[in-house]
């Protein structure tokens, strides 16, 4: 009788110890999948990976150790490096890189420095613009646009660009994201008469004094529309265009847009839009010298040239 107590406690021991091993790697394994480079399109939200992370050191004393040395050594960088006040290095983005190893080798610019840009690029505009920004993807994919923006996600091609172009697209496409987020409207019925991809713009949507300069819905320019009062061609092939091409010229070329604003009234409405309700009053000085006059329009404002130096000086 005594041995078949023996007997079972040893199997319960072992049964016991079985099941750590088997919880450790169960979250050992969850743990991982957080922290592979390529896994990042996963949609687990924010709060519920943290929490798995919790379960997992609370669980196995291994990963627990591994995790509490990985804090140390941030932490002890941190306070060695960081200012005296407490500082978001990231800005609180979420930054997700997506593509072949071998495709992102190919990139002018590696995937660290493209972050390292946008960050910089962001700390020199209102953080007001970034507010709805859930989600920024760099997908290194040669068949893909340079970019795209909507209301909280911003899409970069990683590849085929270099520094000053990536800068500029990048600033078109948050320019899209200001559009539709930081100057969205609560939800409400009362609808515009303009549509975004589908989507009713609500009348009391900021933008739409924005939208009205030159456009009577978000098809058809007003009769009384001009080439002259678009920053470029491409702008004026819809009212988001229009807004996120006057954005990235605000900021890239603001020299130039005042000078084409002195001569054109739709121009100088759209230039005070952006200054005044966008930027809250702050202007920047760019100049592309490419072109200064109506006459000479470029499809696409992103391909222009632009001083680095004077844009990161503002
Ligand atoms: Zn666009």
């Amino acid at each position: 009788m005594k041995k078949f107590y023996l007997n079972f406690a040893k199997s319960i021991a072992l049964f016991s110890c079985l099941f750590t091993f088997l919880s450790c790697l169960k979250f050992k394994k969850i743990n991982l999948s957080i922290s592979q480079p390529n896994v990042q399109e996963i949609s687990i939200p924010k709060k519920s990976t943290t929490k798995k992370i919790f379960l997992a050191t609370d669980k196995c004393p291994e990963i627990e150790r591994e995790q509490k040395l990985k804090l140390a050594k941030r932490s002890s960088t941190l306070k060695s490096s960081a200012p005296k006040e407490k500082v978001n290095k990231d800005l609180g983005i979420r930054f997700h890189f997506v593509g072949d190893e071998e495709i992102k080798k190919k990139a002018k610019i590696s995937p660290e420095e493209q972050k390292k840009l946008i960050i910089k690029i962001l700390s020199k505009l209102p953080k007001e613009h970034r507010v709805t920004l859930d989600r920024l993807t760099i997908k290194f994919n040669e068949d893909m646009r340079r970019g795209y923006g909507n209301a909280d996600r911003i899409t970069m091609r990683g590849i085929n660009m270099d520094k000053k172009n990536f800068i500029a697209v990048f600033i078109h496409e948050l320019g899209h994201l200001v559009d539709l987020g930081f100057l969205s409207p609560r939800i409400e019925k009362k609808e515009s008469g303009f549509y975004d991809l589908g989507k009713p713009v609500f009348a009391s949507d900021p933008s739409l004094d924005f939208y009205r300069i030159s456009w009577k819905d978000d098809e058809n320019l007003l009769e009384s529309a001009k080439e002259e009062d678009f920053v470029s061609g491409y702008g004026a092939t819809d009212p988001f265009e229009d807004f996120a091409e006057s954005y990235g010229y605000f900021v890239l070329h603001g020299n130039d847009f005042r000078k084409l604003a002195k001569n054109n009234k739709a121009l100088k409405r759209k230039y005070l839009f952006i200054k005044n309700r966008v930027f809250f009053g702050k202007e920047f000085t760019g100049i592309s010298s490419v072109y200064t006059s109506a006459k000479e329009r470029p499809y696409d404002s992103t391909k222009l040239d632009f001083s680095l130096s004077r844009f990161f000086a503002s």
